[in-house]
């Protein structure tokens, strides 16, 4: 079976080459599925796991669009269409600087086994450009998405493929995206995810992320007999997932102590209570400032640079019970790991998707901490997406309650597949392998029924 594993990865790696986050992704989930491969040889047989790691569709296109002093700027967009076994394809739209094929890849494929997990009929995809809204007037993020929007059309749509927000793509982005598509198309429909609450959206979904995270996070401690109340817990990312980590800690009695974007972190021993929380969202929602901005409000915090080409992140350096990565990928690397496992870190549920790079996974799972990998831990995002489209297909909403119940329901259906899932297989505990092994039995069951396609 590791020669079968090992001629898969080095085909992913000669097929798919300067792609280290797709080639990253694709590893965890291989080793994972060798225990699967080994008792089901029909998979193997109808080269399934050959075919779900090939998109099933890859659109890139021009973006071009006239900034504030009328300049041509020029920018990429792309699509990933990964798997459609299940349901239409679904997953974010990432606009950062760093967006590139293999970072779209790698999320779109975690997004199908994230998708399969949540219990709900939807397929995998990603998609995003490498514009930085950062900086950027409103209107040149309006003519950005509107020029964006004018390819994409093409692609989607409410039984095709749902595209939502992810880094770079909140409200606003959805808000414009989605009136050009609706020019553009002459209808009204749910052909995107994170609407706003007049025109479509779903209460929670802006949350559901965060709220869900911590859901997987409590479903994990309670298998030890714990809770969180009074855990202090480490954050990194200040945005929208970040954001409403730290208000659902609250409500569950936790401490958080930590919050970051790309310059630097801030740590405050006294705890991010509410009141800090509402000032973080309004600097990052409304004033679009820096987390820096928080040491001259509140003087129990301290600002540290983050320096990214240095091989550790110090916002993981604090004696802590918890931590939450929601920023980005490969936040935590090996020696980070090993910090917080040295300062007495036993839970660490992904925000973030594929925070923590291979040696880091490594680490956790050898320590046997209560480690919830993203495509468990951050499923309730697209979650509650799933239950957009679904309030949109009956043209009715949900109330907060509702939609909240659900998501806690599914977040504890996620889990219990994990966990059941790895002691099926002979890895109790193993959130990784149970998460993966989950997943994809649903997606590669679907595909065999389906045949050849
Ligand atoms: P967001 O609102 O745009 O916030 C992203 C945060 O992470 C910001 O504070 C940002 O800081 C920081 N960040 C981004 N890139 C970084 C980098 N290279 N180094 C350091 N910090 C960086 O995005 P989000 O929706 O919260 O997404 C955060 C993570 O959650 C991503 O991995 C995303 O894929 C994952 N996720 C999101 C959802 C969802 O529903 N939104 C669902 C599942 C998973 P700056 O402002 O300085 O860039």
């Amino acid at each position: 079976m590791n020669d079968y594993i090992s001629s898969i990865m080095a085909g992913v790696k000669a097929k798919n080459p300067a792609e280290p986050e797709f080639h990253q992704a694709v590893q965890e989930v291989t080793e994972s599925l060798a225990l699967v491969l080994e008792r089901h040889p029909e998979y193997r047989h109808a080269k399934i796991l050959e075919r779900i790691i090939e998109p099933e569709r890859v659109i890139l296109f021009r973006v071009p669009w006239l900034d504030d002093q009328g300049r041509v700027q020029i920018n990429r967009g792309f699509r990933i269409e990964m798997n459609s076994a299940i349901g239409p394809y679904k997953g974010g739209l990432r606009f950062h600087p760093s967006v590139n094929l293999g970072i779209l890849k790698f999320l779109a494929f975690e997004q199908v086994f994230k998708n399969s997990l949540t219990t709900l009929p939807m397929g995998g995809g990603k998609g995003g450009s490498d514009f930085d809204p950062k900086g950027k007037s409103d209107n040149e993020v309006m003519r950005f998405c509107q020029s964006f929007m004018i390819e994409l059309q093409r692609h989607i749509g409410p039984n095709t493929d749902v595209p939502a927000g992810d880094i770079g793509v909140g409200g606003r982005e959805i808000g414009y995206l989605f009136g050009q598509y609706k020019r553009l198309r002459n209808e009204f429909t749910g052909v995107l995810t994170g609407k706003g609450l007049n025109w479509g959206g779903s209460l929670i979904r802006p949350e559901a992320t965060g709220y869900g995270c911590v859901y997987f996070a409590s479903e994990m401690l309670a298998t030890r007999k714990q809770t969180l109340e009074g855990k202090v817990c480490l954050v990194s990312g200040s945005g929208n997932v970040a954001q409403y980590t730290v208000e659902k800690l609250l409500d569950f009695g936790a401490k958080p102590v930590t919050l970051s974007d790309s310059n630097g972190y801030v740590y405050d021993e006294a705890g991010i209570d509410r009141e800090k929380l509402a000032f973080v969202m309004e600097l990052k929602n409304v004033r679009r400032g820096r987390i820096k901005e928080y040491v001259d409000r509140y003087k129990t915090a301290a600002f540290t640079p983050i320096d990214p080409k240095q091989d550790y992140n110090p916002l993981w350096d604090h004696k802590a019970h918890c931590a939450f990565p929601s920023a980005t990928q490969n936040e935590i690397g090996g020696k980070d790991a090993a910090t917080l496992l040295r300062n007495g870190v036993t839970v660490v549920a992904e925000g973030a998707n594929m925070p923590t790079n291979l040696d880091g996974v490594a680490q956790f799972v050898d320590a046997r901490i209560l480690y919830g990998p993203g495509k468990a831990a951050n499923a309730g995002g697209v979650a509650v997406s799933g239950l957009e489209m679904a309030q949109n297909s009956m043209r009715y909403g949900w109330t907060r309650e509702e939609v909240d119940k659900r998501l806690h329901l599914i977040m504890q259906q996620i889990h219990r597949a994990c966990v059941e899932t790895s002691e099926r297989f002979g890895c109790s505990g193993n959130y990784v392998n149970g998460a993966n092994i989950a997943g994809f039995l649903k997606v590669a069951d679907s595909m065999l029924d389906q045949g050849l396609v």
